[in-house]
């Protein structure tokens, strides 16, 4: 089998066992994923081994990527029963180019909470080991970038997530098909030969056609009975109408798929028994696979496609049956719960859960004149045959690319190695130099506290040993209040710039402020701020000499993100008046005066001296001010991998201590 199909297909095999493709693929992915992410919840179980065999599968299939792999490959994932191989690989190769695109809706979160929090964190993990995420609609890419902040806490910019590491992309590609293979197929001598074959054994009426693999989500029994109901409210149209149905078999051992295939051989008996007679069986009814050309022999003869799933990521059959008209007739009854109805919007678009709707939708089918069917399908042959599936696959890949360019810009930004030997360098031959240093996010993690962010013994050390560095003047710039610093940091020869700007206080002299300060404007503020943070559990205020800081990083994600714009939109116009700046940063929102930043309090140790050696180093959009305000010859970094003015990026303050300690070490 190996050698065969890597002699014809290009391709590698991968031999899983039996236990694990009833556990992996019956189990977890279609008793599990597929009914939660399809909307039947109730159809969903939870087994630990299941999962068990959906992790060791992934590590399977990562194992035998490894032994082919090269290093510029392009790995692209496809679908729900590998989610968690994205990230298998990038842990055992870290810049390699991965994109996964999921061909099943992705729920909302809703939905997606119900698989056990550790599930739903590694799925979601996974996933995000991809460059690129591609999904089929707008809605389900939403869906997917809600259940990443609500897991993970990363909140996206158009679809851009940053993690700690990397910029990763979620973004929305409506998978097409091959219309030429069935626009072309349609008009075949072959394709001839089997309507004539068709027509032998079919009455001389209309036919509507259904074709699904057997499934739930498919809403096949739904369509049964909207048929029986077109039967019934329509006597005139008995013996002139017959349904083909064609089910293809499919996931046979999964409970449910075998319920439904009993249910449906009842429904069409039923239906049979009741309308039908010698001449005339109304439906008419396959269980099979079809070879191409039977299928798009079917399409042609039909003059409605009933195409009705309760949820389905795109659903192929519908485009199919629009590519394969090659006389433009024909008309397309298509659910609003397909993916594809989103693109095919001239079709007669019915809700699948209204049976009125589906008996409706046949009477308009069957009675729609031919030049405004004709009219419909050619509008959307052109868009299928434009966004066809070799153009869908195209824009993902070259997507894919640009998320790959987006990221090598921040590589090149990061201060790797050998920029940090320059650094030391210059370092050592200068005369005289200053050091900023941002302190939360940059020298410790940002916590959700901010009083928890004490320094620890390692921090009060390097900060002492940097201050005594000959020649270096250190100042700490924080947004902190001066108090807090004063605390922390007083014992140590070192300079201040506090609140992010409001205060500053040089070595052996009194803090004073940058200019003449108010605070009079807090007490109209810090009502106003209370009761949004009666509006958002979690969320708090901080009180500072000079400014105010609305908190949120301890609230619900979601909700905060839309509290904190609600807030941020009303004090901007409460403050158009006063000489007062609103500032939304990472989790705060932050009232202060204006022209009070970190780049005009830099600016007056600047101006002191003649710095032949400058380091600034910061975390967050308030140390922008900083790094916009320093010479170009500075050395100015913005730790984690955001657009910054600094001229280098750090992933995180892990780094920023090793260099202090490098700094330590060679400037001795
Ligand atoms: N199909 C097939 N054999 C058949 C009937 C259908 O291979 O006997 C194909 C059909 O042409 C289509 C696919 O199966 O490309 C079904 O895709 P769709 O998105 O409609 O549903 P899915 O089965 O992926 O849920």
């Amino acid at each position: 089998v190996k050698s065969e199909l890597y002699s014809k297909y290009n391709a590698y095999p991968i031999f899983l066992t039996e236990e694990a493709m009833d556990k992996f693929y019956l189990g977890f992915c279609n008793r599990t994923i597929w009914p939660l992410f399809h909307y039947f919840p109730s159809f969903a179980v939870y087994e630990e081994e299941y999962w068990d065999n959906y992790k060791s599968v992934n590590e399977t299939f990562c194992d035998s990527v490894m032994d082919i792999i090269k290093e510029d490959d392009i790995v692209w994932i496809h679908d729900y029963h590998l989610m968690l191989l994205p990230k298998l690989i990038r842990e055992k190769m870290p810049d390699i180019k991965i994109g996964f695109f999921l061909h099943i809706p992705f729920p909302t979160f809703e939905i997606f909470r119900l698989l056990p929090k550790e599930w739903s964190a590694d799925i979601i993990k996974g996933l995000l080991g991809s460059d690129l995420i591609g999904f089929h609609i707008y809605d389900y890419t939403q869906y997917f970038l809600r259940c990443v902040l609500r897991i993970l806490g990363y909140e996206h910019n158009m679809g851009e997530i940053i993690t700690n590491e990397r910029i990763i992309k979620a973004d929305t590609f409506p998978m097409g098909i091959d219309f030429n293979k069935y626009y072309n197929a349609a008009k075949s001598q072959e394709v001839e030969e089997e309507i004539r074959e068709l027509k032998k054994t079919f009455p001389d009426v209309k036919i509507v056609l259904s074709i699904d693999r057997l499934d739930y989500s498919k809403g096949i029994i739904n369509r049964l009975k909207g048929f029986e109901l077109f039967l019934q409210k329509y006597p005139e149209w008995h013996k002139k109408i017959i349904l083909a149905i064609v089910v293809v078999p499919s996931r046979i051992g999964v409970p449910h798929y075998d319920q439904m295939k009993h249910q449906i051989d009842e429904v069409i008996g039923k239906v049979n028994g009741k309308f039908g007679s010698l001449e005339w069986t109304p439906i008419l009814y396959q269980y099979k696979n079809l070879q191409l050309n039977q299928l798009v022999a079917l399409y042609r003869i039909s003059d409605v496609a009933l195409v009705t799933p309760l949820r389905d990521g795109m659903n192929l059959v519908a485009k199919e049956y629009i590519a394969a008209s090659c006389d433009k007739t024909g008309v397309l009854i298509l659910s609003d719960m397909a993916g594809a109805s989103n693109e095919l919007g001239e079709a007669i678009i019915i809700n699948p859960n209204n049976v009125n709707d589906i008996a409706a939708a046949l009477k308009q089918a069957l009675e729609m004149p031919e030049h405004e069917q004709i009219n419909r399908n050619k509008i959307m042959q052109t868009r299928l045959k434009r966004y066809d599936v070799i153009r869908w696959a195209e824009e993902f890949l070259k997507e894919l690319n640009n998320i790959k360019e987006l990221q090598n810009k921040f590589a090149t930004k990061i201060l790797s190695n050998k920029l940090a030997e320059r650094l030391l360098n210059n370092f050592v031959d200068s005369n005289k130099r200053i050091i900023f240093l941002d302190y939360d996010g940059t020298l410790v993690p940002i916590v959700s506290k901010p009083e928890l962010a004490v320094p620890n013994e390692e921090i009060n050390m390097i900060l002492k040993k940097i201050c005594e560095l000959p020649n270096t003047d250190v100042v700490l710039i924080s947004g902190r209040a001066k108090n807090t610093l004063q605390t922390w940091f007083g014992n140590l020869n070192i300079n201040f710039i506090a609140e992010h700007g409001a205060w500053l206080k040089h070595i052996n002299n009194d803090w004073e402020t940058i200019k003449p300060l108010k605070n009079d404007w807090k007490k109209q503020i810090i009502p106003i701020l209370e009761i949004h943070t009666d509006r958002l559990p979690g969320s708090f205020i901080e009180e500072k000499e000079y400014s105010i800081v609305w908190h949120y990083r301890r609230s619900d994600p979601e909700l905060a993100s839309i509290r904190a714009k609600e807030l941020a939109d009303y004090l901007v116009n409460f403050t158009a008046n006063i000489d007062i700046q609103v500032l939304r940063g990472s989790k705060v929102i932050e009232l202060r005066n204006s022209g009070i930043n970190k780049g005009n309090a830099a600016i007056q140790f600047l101006s002191k001296n003649e710095y032949d050696f400058i380091l600034a180093i910061g975390d967050d959009w308030t140390d922008e001010d900083l790094f916009k305000n320093l010479p170009e010859k500075a050395y100015s970094i913005r730790v984690g991998l955001t657009q910054s003015y600094a001229r280098f990026n750090f992933h995180n303050y892990i780094e920023v201590i090793q260099l202090l300690k490098r700094l330590i070490n060679t400037g001795k």
